[in-house]
């Protein structure tokens, strides 16, 4: 993790850490831009979250706006019509039942509509300062298991096999350093282990080709 730490510093923040830092960790909008991330290129969740905040930085902002008017802002983000409707469903639900606050325990957050234990946890650690979690996505799954670090076939069984191996301290890091290398340098198809600035601590486990 140091030799992660120092070589991902001359790397791009993915886009919801930048969308934090930006809006003071706003937890509305660090979920809502996390809710926006999922299966999308960094540089269009950040684009179309800029664009959707413009029009709406608030839950009671948001369901004022139509679901097509939602499904605008945000294209091209990937299931933008889907997201859409989660995004406007979930404000609705934060004033009905949250006082237009987002909740900040996990089994608040997962009642909110397209909200699972990934985008979860991302707004735990990143708005609301936790640090007894750990974000797990296809970055941090795939690199884990890469790592040997844990032996799982999904992300949710990544995230409780990391609580077991993981050091504690690390944990809040974990989401940030391998999504800043997996976008970088593990890539999922052929890794640049040759740039590696962790390759000899690394097993390449389930890599067959590396890229150059
Ligand atoms: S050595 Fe290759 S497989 Fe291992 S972390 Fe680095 S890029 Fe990924």
């Amino acid at each position: 993790m140091h030799r992660l730490e120092a070589a991902m510093r001359s790397m791009a923040e993915p886009a919801v850490e930048k969308i934090a830092e930006e809006e003071h960790s706003d937890p509305f909008k660090v979920l809502v831009a996390t809710m926006l991330s999922a299966q999308t290129r960094d540089p269009v969740t950040f684009e179309a979250s800029n664009r959707l905040f413009a029009r709406a930085g608030t839950p009671r902002e948001m369901v004022r706006l139509r679901v097509s008017t939602i499904e605008t802002l945000i294209y091209p983000v990937s299931f933008y019509r889907h997201k859409a409707q989660h995004v406007r469903q979930t404000c609705r639900l934060l004033l009905d039942r949250y006082g237009g606050r987002v909740p900040t325990t996990m089994p608040e957050l997962l009642t909110l509509p397209g909200v699972g234990r990934k985008t979860a946890n991302l707004v735990l650690i990143v708005a609301l300062g936790s640090e007894d979690n750990i974000c797990v996505d296809t970055h941090v799954h795939r690199i884990s298991n890469r790592l040997g670090w844990v032996e799982t076939r999904t992300p949710e069984e990544t995230e409780q096999a990391l609580y077991q191996v993981a050091a504690r301290r690390w944990w809040p890091q974990i989401n940030l350093y391998l999504v800043t290398w997996g976008q970088n340098v593990c890539k999922p198809v052929y890794p640049t282990c040759g740039r590696c600035a962790i390759a000899a601590l690394c097993p390449r486990i389930g890599v067959a080709k590396v890229g150059t």
